[in-house]
């Protein structure tokens, strides 16, 4: 705040100093009103007379030549009523050009309380917008990840061979047979355990549940994960192959239980809503 001078350029007093301040506030009250309500140019009158100043100062004609004196600046005006000091009477009752347009101060000041306020609203708006919008994300997550299914079925193509008695030997999982190229994806949520070559099977991937559930897959011609990899059911994690010991491109899938029992894949997947 600008320092209070009296018309005389001499530093007003400290008590006055405090009084106008008052006096701005007041007057920052009364936003935007054109001029100083009656009873504020009442009280400027009362000063000017208090202080022996001139009858022409209550006709509004500046008394002062202050070059420091600022149009509008503060309602250097009000405290002068309470105030006993007469040269900061004259100081302040002789700049009526100050009063005449008080709401010009007002006005300014006014404006950048308001942009600071807009400023607030605004920051305070694009922050609960952000927040909203995080929340909106989440719980679209949220949805898509309870309704997305959690068991899948390993590939698409023809259901070739079960699980049981086959040419004299236990087949211990499925056959789906495509062509070489077809996706192979994850039945399941898991973590790739193995990732390569396999005896009998060409290639392998052997993904682990998270109760310790074990899927198997082989024959692939290629694979694109890589043990330690968490993935999804439905997340592609090879291609139909003809690796290993296989009459024709098919995927091969077992499913060993958390003890390492090998059970038939087509109940256990029924089960979970799979039917092949
Ligand atoms: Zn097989």
């Amino acid at each position: 705040m600008a320092r209070h001078r009296s018309p005389g350029g001499q530093d007003s007093s400290p008590a006055l100093d405090k009084a106008l301040d008052g006096a701005v506030v007041r007057v920052r009250g009364a936003h935007r009103i054109p001029v100083p309500s009656s009873a504020l140019r009442g009280k400027v009158v009362v000063a000017a007379v208090a202080a022996g100043a001139f009858a022409a100062a209550a006709a509004g004609q500046t008394l002062t030549s202050d070059s420091d004196a600022k149009p509008g600046s503060h309602a250097d005006v009000t405290p002068l009523a309470n105030s006993n000091d007469a040269n900061a009477a004259i100081g302040v009752g002789g700049d009526t050009a100050a009063l005449a347009q008080p709401q010009v101060l007002s006005a300014v000041d006014s404006t950048s309380d308001a942009s600071a306020e807009v400023k607030k609203l605004t920051e305070t708006t694009r922050v609960t917008a952000e927040r909203q919008a995080r929340e909106a994300e989440a719980a679209r997550k949220a949805a898509e990840e309870a309704a997305r299914p959690k068991f899948v079925a390993p590939a698409v193509g023809t259901f070739t061979s079960g699980f049981g008695a086959r040419w004299g030997t236990s087949h211990l999982g499925i056959d789906i047979a495509n062509s070489i190229g077809t996706p192979i994806v994850s039945v399941t949520d898991g973590t790739v355990i193995e990732a390569g070559p396999a005896s009998g099977f060409g290639n392998w991937v052997r993904i682990q549940m998270d109760d310790g559930t074990v899927l198997v897959y082989g024959h692939m011609a290629t694979y694109n994960v890589t043990e330690g990899q968490r993935v999804k059911a439905g997340d592609q994690i090879a291609e139909i192959g003809n690796e290993g010991q296989s009459t024709g491109p098919h995927v091969h899938v077992e499913v060993w239980l958390p003890g390492g029992e090998k059970i038939n894949p087509q109940p256990w997947l029924a089960e979970r809503g799979v039917t092949l």
